[in-house]
């Protein structure tokens, strides 16, 4: 038995835990990082990063295809699943390399192995006892499924499908929120026939609705079958394939079946509930400065209630690390922090929708201005439709930014700067967009809502 002491121990090496340790090391306390599996955690090894690498060699895939429309004649020969596999690994690899040198530049004490609470002061990891004076909670989320479906065989989840060593010809996605038409606008691009089943009445039903419409139609025009509205009744499986049936009697043959249907926190077994901690349904309940239940425990990302990405697990390091050290930093609001579902076509959002908006302030006090992306010199260029919505309060600042189209994930910069700074469509309209750019879209709605539209009505 050993025993170590710190400032403070952060259970888990996910976006949230090490962003906690970094910041915290930069604040001058010693740090130890608990990481069972590998520092990076879901989003470097099994999430962001190796996906949105399957995405650019769908890309590449589909710009391939289409290149005879821009003057260039290639030939396009198939998906090689070895070296796209090599391709995202390389990414990847590349990227945990960097974050272990980072640590060990900052000289975070990074520990190996699986930790446990066992106290509000110390996490046990084999015969280690490690005190802390606090303790970040960071253990992160795993991939859900319904009750009665079990994940085995061709019924798999994102981490399987990750691990996939061939295309399959015919694919049925259950959800159809980011994951779930992320593997649906890959698998298109690859060659695949796919279906998503979908129990709302959406696909990507936590944005807009006039963006989910439109998301809609991109992928009926892509050839990506849907059924919305419909749950779920069962799946069997053989040696062929799976056989998926819906509540309406409906029925979908596919080689495989992917199971998105959200992530639940990870936090069973690990001492929360034994030292106290408020939980929900598994999810740690903290304030809103991320303070449990328990004084000098905080919890931070996915199992923290709300929206489960990385950059808010990022921001929510930060924040409890100058918590700790003293620095009063500002509380992170959920509604503020962006949205990129990085599927063809890209979907990009941040702050309230107009319903929101119109909830919260009233009908009169709520104006938008939707520009076409039909207008923008930039999007035409690259051959992509879609818009760009801004939701104002009259006489007042811009609340929200939903924007469909290819690339308008890089667009989410501006449009959360504006909304995050409480920016008026009159502040921004002065500024120069270069042109042509697809952040002139933006420009745009803002000089419309400003009452002095320029190359629109
Ligand atoms: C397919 C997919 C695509 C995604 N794409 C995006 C995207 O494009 N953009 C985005 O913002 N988000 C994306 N996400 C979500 C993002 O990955 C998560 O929101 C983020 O990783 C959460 O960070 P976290 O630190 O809370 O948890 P995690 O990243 O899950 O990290 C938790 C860490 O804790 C470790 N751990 C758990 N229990 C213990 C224990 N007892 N002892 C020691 N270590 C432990 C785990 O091994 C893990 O490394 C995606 C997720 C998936 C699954």
């Amino acid at each position: 038995m050993s025993e170590q002491n710190f400032d403070l121990v952060v259970l888990g090496g996910g976006s949230g835990g090490y962003a906690a340790a970094l910041r915290a090391t930069e604040l001058g306390l010693s740090v130890a990082l608990v990481e069972k599996d590998k520092v990076g955690g879901t989003c470097l090894h099994r999430g962001c990063i190796p996906t949105k690498a399957l995405l650019h060699s769908a890309e590449v895939a589909d710009v391939s295809r289409e290149s005879e429309k821009y003057g260039v004649h290639t030939d396009f020969h198939g998906i090689d699943i070895a070296a796209v596999t090599s391709y995202r690994e390389g990414v990847v690899a590349s990227k945990y390399k960097g974050l272990q040198g980072l640590l060990k530049a900052r000289k975070i004490t990074t520990v190996e192995g699986e930790g446990r609470l066992t106290s509000p002061t110390t996490v046990q990891v084999g015969d280690v006892t490690l005190t802390g004076k606090n303790v970040v909670l960071a253990t992160g989320s795993y991939s859900r499924s319904l009750p009665g479906l079990e994940i085995g065989g061709r019924v798999i989840t994102s981490e399987q499908a990750l691990a996939l060593d061939h295309v399959p010809s015919r694919v049925a996605i259950l959800g159809g929120g980011v994951i779930g038409v992320e593997f649906a606008s890959v698998w298109k691009s690859f060659g695949a026939e796919v279906d998503i089943i979908e129990a709302l009445p959406h696909l990507v039903p936590n944005e807009e609705e006039s963006i989910s419409k439109q998301f809609e139609r991109a992928f009926r025009k892509r050839g990506i079958g849907f059924s919305l509205g419909v749950r779920f009744q069962g799946v069997t499986q053989s040696d062929d394939g799976v056989v998926v049936t819906l509540e309406d009697g409906k029925t979908f043959e596919a080689d495989i079946l992917l199971v998105a249907v959200g992530r639940g926190p990870s936090t069973a077994g690990l001492g929360y509930e034994e030292v106290g901690l408020t939980m929900d349904r598994g999810f740690v309940i903290t304030n809103e400065r991320l303070a449990t239940s328990v004084p000098g425990v905080y919890a931070v990302g996915d199992i923290v209630p709300g929206l489960q990405l990385a950059h808010r697990s990022f921001q929510h390091g930060i924040f409890v690390a100058e918590e700790i050290a003293g620095l009063s930093p500002q509380v992170i609001d959920d509604v503020n922090i962006p949205k990129v579902t990085y599927s063809d076509p890209e979907v990009a959002s941040v702050g309230l929708s107009e319903a929101k908006a119109v909830e919260k302030h009233g009908r009169d006090a709520v104006a938008t201005y939707d520009y076409n992306l039909a207008g923008n010199g930039k999007s035409h260029i690259i051959g992509t439709s879609g818009s760009v919505k801004v939701v104002r309060v009259v006489d007042g600042p811009v609340v929200g930014v939903h924007m469909i189209g290819a690339r308008v994930g890089e667009l989410i910069g501006e449009a959360q700067l504006t909304v995050n700074w409480e920016a008026y469509p009159e502040d921004v309209a002065p500024l120069v967009h270069a042109h042509p750019t697809q952040n002139e879209a933006l420009g745009e709605a803002m000089l419309a809502l400003a009452g002095k539209p320029l190359h629109a009505m």
